[in-house]
């Protein structure tokens, strides 16, 4: 291996000419290679005054003895270089020269930086800066390029935002002016857009924040090394003041495949004429053998074909020799992984091949893996995987799961683990959720979330996709997918407590997390993003159940049910999910003794309680606040029907009205928690399900997993205003 190659470090004034040409204001200064020559380099500059040397090996000056502040004069300046030489000099430091520059004026320190990551690309992050950086962690990212919302956004984020706005009859700092430095740096047309490759870290730290404006006294560019071809800095042109800059629509990416490559439409995907199956055994049953057993129990309609090069017929599967030929549209490879490629080659003519079998990258093959795309792109096939299952449609005959498909539903599904996906969808299904196409993509060596996700976007037949996402690969073709669909998405991301390792040279570098990467995307593009396997498939079921329905986007729920105790826990958990409740109108509910008004409302809901009460009081609230809730979440405690009664049928009571209340409300999303449900005898949870779900309320074990889900559903709302 060859080591990884040291960026190349910019001098500073140069990084300052660039970012003033963007119309970043920096301090005033001059730069002269001998520290004898400083005096004279600074006779234009007004006092006090900084200097610094530079060199290629000078990355934190003021850590080498490279920064003197608060010099009197030209004279004073050229002492502090000359001792600044021989400190340097002392400890084998190389000198290129010195800059010369004015003092700014003390304000708020705030770090402006960005970094190029693999995978998201450009990224910009701002925080409270200077000295504090390292200490406070207080900062802000978002992909670039950003719009100005998106600057003051970030801005808005920051815990010690409050410094910006004066502390303690200090004056307000600028912010219009900080927001500008932004949009220079990462905007449209900015800073990062114009260096394009040809940077790994850019960093303005400190940006000194006034009354008066914001100005960069620091200015840091590390540089790829070798340069990309075109290795000159970029000159500035004029921001284009809102405008994004196009970025590459999915016809020009899909245009960057070669003419060699498979289709780009995945309707054949989900729904095969024919499928083939390599690497089922004529005498010991293994994986190929599970999956033809699979489609066979799935009842599978079309033509399916085993490839054995010798066999007639296994477990009565017609046999073809080769996958070349074998009249499919879709094959699905289960062979170890060296012979994978070979497979794959040979796979012309069949327009998608899944490559289940591991081994790729995920165990440190990378070359075979990039032999196995190779060979796909030969063959003009498209591959998904290797080092997953398969696809699952019902509508479409598609399964990896075994035993008879569920009911074809709306639910989309895109995961990088087999293994989840299969139990997302049975776990799902068990519990009354239906889903439309599930595609496991696994190392996505060729066919990627992004790309699913644009065609599901696309797709009549379902109305909400889940993501479980590890490595997406391109995680900026995710972005833009992300941020172009308008159905409603949500997304488990695993393995985001492993923070990317990087060798950084700035405290950007260091600060841009995988985990804040996320983050970031998702609040660009309205994603939920929740982090339990449970919590995916309860935000799926809610955001199909209340798919359409108009819902007002505020963060306020109304709960309603029994127990003051769980009342004060519900409000605990949602504020935890960022959700509101919102005060009551002053309304006189007719609640009988005992009922206690507010938010949590506290209604008897037992097995000697009035059924009909939950909806009388919401529709009450509803008309006096004269505005629909966005969301009533109401909660039962199943427990006490069966401790102090033997029948469900007051329970299932309950249930119905939850539902007749959904029905009347069109505006509204109800969702219903059964708290203690494992206390109900054999089938009545089941039963309680179906009633809501009939009405089109989901149905949770514990207001927390509930409060997950219609927060999920506010980010989405949020969004949708966003756009109106
Ligand atoms: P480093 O490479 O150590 O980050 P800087 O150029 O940021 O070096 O200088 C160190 C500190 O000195 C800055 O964080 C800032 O507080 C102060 N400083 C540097 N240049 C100026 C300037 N022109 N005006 C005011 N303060 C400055
Ligand atoms: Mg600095």
């Amino acid at each position: 291996m060859t080591p990884p190659e040291r960026p190349v470090v910019v001098a500073e004034h140069v990084v300052k000419d660039l970012v003033s040409g963007f119309g970043v204001a920096v301090p005033r200064g001059a730069t002269t290679p001998a520290a004898e020559d400083v005096a004279a380099a600074a006779s234009g500059l007004t006092p006090p005054l900084v200097v610094k040397a530079y060199g290629p090996g000078l990355v934190h000056k003021s850590d080498a003895g490279a920064v003197r502040l608060g010099l009197g004069s030209p004279v004073e300046a050229a002492r502090a270089a000359a001792e600044i030489r021989t400190a340097l000099v002392a400890s084998g430091v190389a000198i290129e020269g010195y800059l010369v520059e004015e003092q700014a004026p003390p304000g708020v320190e705030v770090i402006v930086g960005a970094v190029r990551d693999p995978s998201f690309g450009p990224v910009i992050l701002a925080g409270l800066g200077g000295v504090w950086t390292e200490v406070l962690r207080d900062t802000a990212l978002r992909l670039c390029p950003i719009t100005e919302d998106d600057a003051r956004d970030m801005l808005a984020e920051l815990r010690g935002a409050a410094l910006l706005d004066g502390l303690r009859g200090s004056p307000a700092a600028d912010r219009n002016a900080l927001v500008k430095v932004l949009l220079a740096v990462g905007g449209p047309g900015g800073v990062v857009e114009s260096l394009g490759d040809g940077f790994t870290e850019f960093e303005l730290n400190p940006v000194i924040c006034t009354p008066e404006g914001a100005v960069a006294v620091d200015a840091r560019l590390l540089r790829p090394s070798p340069p990309p071809a075109d290795a000159h800095l970029p000159r500035p042109f004029p921001p284009t003041a809102g405008a994004r800059p196009p970025s590459p629509s999915p016809a020009e990416r899909a245009g960057r495949r070669g003419l060699q490559d498979g289709p780009q439409d995945f309707t054949r995907l989900f729904a095969p004429r024919g499928v083939a199956v390599v690497g089922a055994s004529a005498k010991r049953p293994n994986f190929g053998n599970m999956f033809l057993a699979f489609y066979r129990a799935a009842g599978y309609s079309g033509r399916l074909v085993a490839v054995h090069p010798t066999a007639g017929e296994i477990d009565g599967v017609p046999c073809v020799p080769t996958l070349a030929g074998a009249g499919v549209d879709y094959a699905l490879v289960a062979v170890p992984a060296e012979r994978c490629p070979d497979v794959v080659r040979e796979a012309r003519g069949v327009p998608f091949v899944q490559v289940m079998s591991g081994g790729f990258r995920e165990a440190g093959a990378v070359d075979l893996e990039e032999d196995l795309a190779a060979a796909a792109r030969e063959a003009g096939v498209r591959l998904l995987g290797p080092n997953c299952m398969g696809v699952y449609s019902p509508a479409g005959g598609q399964t990896f799961i075994g035993g008879r498909p569920g009911p074809p539903g709306r639910i989309a599904l895109i995961s990088q683990s087999g293994g989840l996906a299969g139990e997302v969808v049975r776990v799902g299904e068990r519990r009354g959720l239906a889903f439309s196409k599930v595609a496991t993509v696994g190392n996505s060596a060729d066919v990627g979330p992004a790309e699913l996700l644009r065609h599901l976007a696309d797709d009549d037949g379902t109305s909400v996709i889940g993501l479980y996402l590890e490595d997406p690969r391109d995680g900026r073709a995710l972005f833009e997918a992300l941020r172009a669909v308008t159905k409603p998405v949500v997304a488990l991301v695993g393995g985001r407590s492993a923070q990317g390792h990087r060798a950084a040279a700035s405290h950007t570098g260091a600060m841009v997390g995988d985990a804040r990467i996320w983050t970031a995307l998702a609040r660009q593009t309205g994603l939920p993003l929740v982090t339990a396997q449970d919590d995916l498939i309860g935000a799926l079921d809610l955001l199909d159940l209340h798919a359409g329905r108009d819902v007002p986007a505020s963060a306020d729920v109304l709960v309603v049910g029994p127990s003051g105790g769980a009342g004060v826990l519900a409000a605990d958990a949602l504020d935890r999910a960022g959700l509101r409740l919102a005060p009551l109108p002053d309304v006189d509910l007719g609640l009988p003794v005992g009922a206690v008004p507010g938010n949590p409302l506290e209604i008897p809901v037992g097995p000697r309680g009035r059924p009909d009460l939950v909806g009388r009081v919401v529709t009450a609230i509803q008309r006096a606040a004269r505005r629909p809730y966005p969301d009533v979440l109401t909660h039962v405690n199943v427990q006490s029907f069966f401790t102090f009664g033997d029948s469900a049928d007051p329970l299932l009571a309950y249930a119905h009205a939850v539902g007749e209340l959904q029905r009347g409300l069109t505006r509204t999303r109800v969702t219903l928690v059964l708290r203690n449900a494992e206390y109900a005898p054999p089938g009545v949870e089941d039963e309680l399900r179906a009633i809501a779900r009939s009405a089109g309320v989901p149905t949770y074990r514990s207001i927390e997993a509930a409060a997950t889900a219609v927060a999920a559903a506010k980010v989405r709302d949020q969004r949708r205003e966003r756009e109106v």
